[in-house]
């Protein structure tokens, strides 16, 4: 074999190959509601604690492999029933693949519904497990019985759901969960990578069900940038886990400036509040322009005609969300809108405006 390409196409895995790396758009000097961030800065005063954190941070040191004083105040915040701890992953995307990796015996099958978040399939694929898809009702709600049927038929050892729905936004029926956790022969995590903006969470019945755990993320609360995400669940689950986990995945500024955030949990709250608050408005002014699904996340989902023309338009715009579109036949013609500042979101309807004349 003499060229790279000879080389690559032999030695890495078809299925690897075959896949499209997840795409993150160029953003620069386009106004970003495409990735659910928080639109906040931080205020002065905390801006100014995190500076003269880092200023003594021992960056020449390895980061602390277990922070305590960090789950801690996690703990802390989630109110986790005794028996239970939190295991930190570098952002909730490492964490889909430390479960996958855990439980991937050979011709073991992870299960989730569709469309959402597109992550568990493709590190399905990743680590070589076989990926179920059950499709979601027409209106995005779960089908139980087909949920039911699948997870009957395929057995799965790993399901995953997002509570709320990433891209669809919705809160699935609870009482339907609770079906799908009893139903299930393996671990069942609920993804609640958007639990500050919804009405509902699985952390208080963690004690009740042994084959569940719970996913968060900080991403979503402002901590994009951190790349800090945690699995509530039994020390039991929980220290089998750890074994996978790489000692250092989380750094030290991370969890320096993690610490000091959570220390002010309720600025990050209040700003969630706002973007509630905002969802509700922006909620308001699309549905004069197109159907919109109802959310309890920070973003809305919305269906319009021409949607990857109207995409291109709000680009030229200088707007950038995402478009879904192509991505999965449920979401011809859906477009997504994180939920930006008051100024971002008023820009925003302005350019839709436009944008469909
Ligand atoms: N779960 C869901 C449902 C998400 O939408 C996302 C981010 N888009 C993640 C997990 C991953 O979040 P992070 O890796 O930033 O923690």
């Amino acid at each position: 074999m003499s060229s790279v390409s000879e080389w690559v196409n032999s030695l890495i895995r078809p299925e690897i190959l075959a896949l499209h790396a997840y795409h993150v758009p160029d953003s620069a000097d386009l106004i970003k509601l495409d990735a659910m961030e928080n639109p906040y800065h931080l205020p002065q005063f905390l801006r100014d604690e995190v500076a003269s954190a880092i200023a003594s941070a021992r960056i020449n040191r390895y980061p602390d492999p277990n922070p305590y004083a960090l789950k801690e105040k996690i703990r802390q915040l989630l109110l986790l029933p005794g028996g239970m701890d939190v295991l930190l992953g570098n952002g909730s995307d490492e964490l889909i693949q430390l479960l996958a990796l855990a439980v991937n015996k050979p011709g073991a099958v992870l299960l989730s519904v569709e469309p959402s978040f597109v992550m568990y399939k493709m590190i399905a694929t990743f680590t070589g497990m076989r990926y179920v898809g059950v499709p979601l009702a027409p209106d995005f709600s779960l089908d139980l019985q087909a949920t039911l049927a699948a997870i009957h038929q395929a057995q799965p050892v790993l399901v995953f759901i997002s509570y709320p729905n990433n891209p669809t936004g919705n809160l699935f029926s609870a009482d339907d969960i609770r079906q799908i956790i009893v139903a299930a022969p393996g671990l069942v995590v609920l993804d609640e990578a958007y639990y500050a903006f919804a009405s509902d969470s699985f952390i208080p019945h963690l004690a009740s069900y042994p084959n569940l755990l719970v996913m968060r993320t900080f991403s979503k609360l402002g901590m994009a940038g951190l790349r800090l995400g945690f699995l509530a669940g039994s020390s039991v689950w929980l220290e089998q886990l750890e074994k996978l986990r790489l000692p250092y995945n989380v750094g030290v500024l991370p969890q320096m400036v993690a610490e000091k955030l959570l220390d002010n949990h309720t600025v990050l709250l209040q700003q969630a509040e706002q973007i509630r608050t905002d969802r509700e408005i922006l909620y308001q002014q699309l549905s004069t322009m197109a159907k919109v699904y109802p959310s309890e996340a920070n973003f809305l989902l919305f269906h319009i005609e021409n949607a990857t023309a109207v995409f291109n338009e709000l680009k030229q715009r200088g707007m950038l969300i995402k478009n879904l579109d192509g991505g999965h036949p449920m979401l011809k013609d859906c477009l997504r809108v994180t939920v930006g500042t008051p100024v971002e979101c008023q820009r925003f309807i302005e350019a839709l405006q436009e944008s469909i004349v």
